[in-house]
């Protein structure tokens, strides 16, 4: 039976359902499985035919089968895995594995709705609300506000940096209204996050009120996302051959998703390397480089939902690796790129092959094609498409000269009114905030 402990050491060992509640670990730490199953070799030996939904259960069961019925799981994963996650040749060796068909276009999707239908299901306390805090600089408070939105006994308040995300991110996370709430800081994505990590370290509040995190420091929030490198592997198989070991880039910031790739990585997925992708904000390339973590505030760019400074996931890469920046280096490779390049990327990829690719994915790419050519690697290499690129119009239209289409779930938001309550970055403010409304 898998139980769940915390990074830094100091919290007991509880289930997958109470790991989630509480988000962060007592002791401040940030939850891991305490032993990780390895999938067994007739699981792995018939990928090529099962679907990410039935990957989805057979992996989630492994974490989650002392509180859940595999019937009941089945269901979770149903609703919550309600659309697919194609793996799409580009060139040469290179693949894009689309995670953003879920209603809002991002690969946040896997892991919040994930997370709001085990809420529905293992969320044992219904005399008060469960109240949902996450500090978002884009995609995650649209997924999350989504995932949760309409689900009994939750209320959602979600914290945006003003004026730092994309127009179209802010009409879907402040257009939902009913069990969500979107405040507008006056601050960075930093200062949001800090906000949140204040108020779960804040006793007097957590007696007030029932608080549970969303964002990517949820364990709940990080098991769904290895299901899609698992069903990942199948396909590439199927398209190339059985014995391949991929490279998998992984635009990232807070490190979840890269995370939830390990997870993978220790349930016995193959892989030659995976790709710490970032954007200017660069202190796990940094760390890998120097063995010195420099946590530092966030700079702006034009992937937006990379901008983290202080990536929350770095303790859970440490622990991954027993603190060894050498361990790491033998599995994660890392390449920082700036918005000039990114630009110039998804410009030359639409020319060379009529695809379209938002920023986020552009750095993957960048990372993928430094990789090859550094290494020489003749592995194919599977680049995360975290974000449709819609929801960054204004900065691909600019590179790529046309229009790009909207899907229908993104037209239906922008005609709707935004609703936010402003608020600063100072704690007292938000504190009274938090305990006059909720
Ligand atoms: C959140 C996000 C990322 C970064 O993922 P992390 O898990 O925080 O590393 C990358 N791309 C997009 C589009 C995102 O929304």
């Amino acid at each position: 039976m898998v139980r769940f402990i915390s990074t830094n050491g100091k919290s007991e060992a509880v289930s997958f359902g109470k790991a989630m509640q509480q988000g962060l670990a007592p002791d401040g730490g940030l939850y891991m499985p305490d032993s990780i199953p390895r999938l067994p070799p007739g699981f792995w030996n018939s990928l090529e035919t099962t679907s990410l939904q039935q990957i989805a259960v057979e992996v989630s069961k492994r974490f989650i089968e002392d509180e859940l019925s595999e019937e009941s799981l089945q269901a979770l994963v149903d609703q919550a895995i309600n659309f697919d996650a194609p793996l799409v040749h580009l060139y040469d060796q290179v693949w894009l594995l689309e995670l953003f068909h879920g209603p809002t276009l991002a690969f946040k999707d896997f892991g919040a709705r994930f997370m709001a239908q085990a809420f529905a299901r293992l969320d044992e306390n219904r005399d008060r609300d469960l109240l949902i805090l996450v500090a978002t600089s884009g995609d995650t408070g649209s997924a999350v506000a989504n995932g949760f939105y309409g689900v009994p006994g939750t209320r959602v308040c979600l914290l945006y940096p003003s004026g730092k995300v994309s127009p179209l991110q802010e009409k879907q996370m402040t257009t939902l209204g009913g069990n969500v709430t979107a405040l507008e800081v006056n601050g960075t994505f930093d200062d949001c996050q800090k906000l949140v990590k204040t108020a779960f370290g804040d006793k007097m509040l957590r007696e007030k009120l029932r608080l549970s995190s969303a964002n990517s420091i949820n364990i709940a929030r990080l098991l769904p996302q290895s299901f899609y490198y698992i069903s990942a592997c199948g396909s590439i198989r199927k398209a190339t051959d059985p014995d391949v070991s991929p490279v998998y880039s992984v635009p990232s910031g807070n490190f979840g998703n890269l995370t939830a790739g390990l997870l993978a990585m220790k349930m016995g997925l193959p892989f030659e390397r995976f790709l710490a992708a970032t954007n200017r904000n660069d202190v796990v390339p940094g760390y890998l480089k120097t063995g010195i973590f420099e946590p530092r505030p966030s700079v702006q760019t034009i992937s937006n939902a990379m901008d983290v400074g202080d990536p929350s996931n770095f303790d859970r890469l440490k622990y991954l690796f027993d603190n060894s920046a050498e361990a790491m280096r033998k599995v994660l490779w890392g390449a920082s790129f700036d918005d000039l390049e990114t630009r110039n990327c998804i410009k030359r990829i639409y020319e060379k092959t009529g695809r379209v690719v938002d920023p986020h994915t552009a750095v993957g790419l960048l990372a993928a094609e430094k990789y090859r050519k550094e290494s020489g690697t003749g592995q194919p290499l599977i680049v995360l498409s975290t974000a449709h690129p819609s929801k960054f119009a204004d900065i691909v239209e600019q590179e790529i000269g046309r229009p790009v289409e909207i899907p229908e779930q993104l037209k239906a938001c922008l005609d709707k009114e935004k609703t936010s309550i402003p608020v600063g970055k100072g704690y007292e403010s938000f504190k009274s905030f938090l305990t006059e409304h909720f």
